[in-house]
């Protein structure tokens, strides 16, 4: 037996069993069954519809949707990283939005062009494998539709919370 082979056939990171097939999918080994199972019992959203909605609509929803990826996929780790990235954005977006110092929209964008590369990029490898094993795309349309929703929540609360600034000017 070669040392790949020994390697290999080690315990799934998901349910234990020993498999000479294991493959690695996010941070994990797993055997086929467990694939399998996570693939069939979950959609998920492509690292390119990731990349897409971060540059072009928000990173903050990307780095939501990496974090359901994540939940969907069984690592909580992996997850819970990607809840706080999308707190922190949030938190950013908001001191941006609130602040008196005029950032250069150009900074902006790019810094908006930067994170939703890097958050679709970063799930870029774990796609291709769930796309191997089957998996189904969960709702291109959805994110959407509840990122717009939000955004507009969001700058109505700022034009209300701004006396004499915003859209009466
Ligand atoms: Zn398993």
């Amino acid at each position: 037996m070669t040392v790949d082979a020994v390697a290999a056939s080690a315990a799934c990171d998901r349910c234990g069993t020993f498999s000479p097939d294991r493959k690695p999918l996010g941070s994990r080994q797993l055997c086929p069954a467990c694939v399998t199972h996570l693939v069939q019992g979950a959609r998920f959203w492509s690292s390119r519809y990731l990349t897409g909605v971060g540059v072009l609509l928000n990173p903050t929803a990307a780095a939501v949707l990496l974090a359901l990826n994540y939940q969907r996929l069984g690592e909580a780790a992996k997850a819970r990283q990607a809840w706080i990235n999308a707190v922190v954005l949030l938190l950013c977006y908001g001191a941006v939005l609130a602040t008196e110092v005029q950032i250069p929209r150009g900074v902006l964008l790019g810094v908006g062009i930067g994170l939703g590369l890097y958050l679709g990029r970063s799930f870029h490898e774990t796609w291709e494998r769930l796309k191997a094993a089957g998996a189904q795309s969960a709702s291109r349309v959805l994110p959407v539709l509840f990122t717009l929703l939000v955004l507009a929540a969001f700058v109505t609360a700022l034009v209300f919370l701004t006396p004499g600034e915003g859209l009466t000017e």
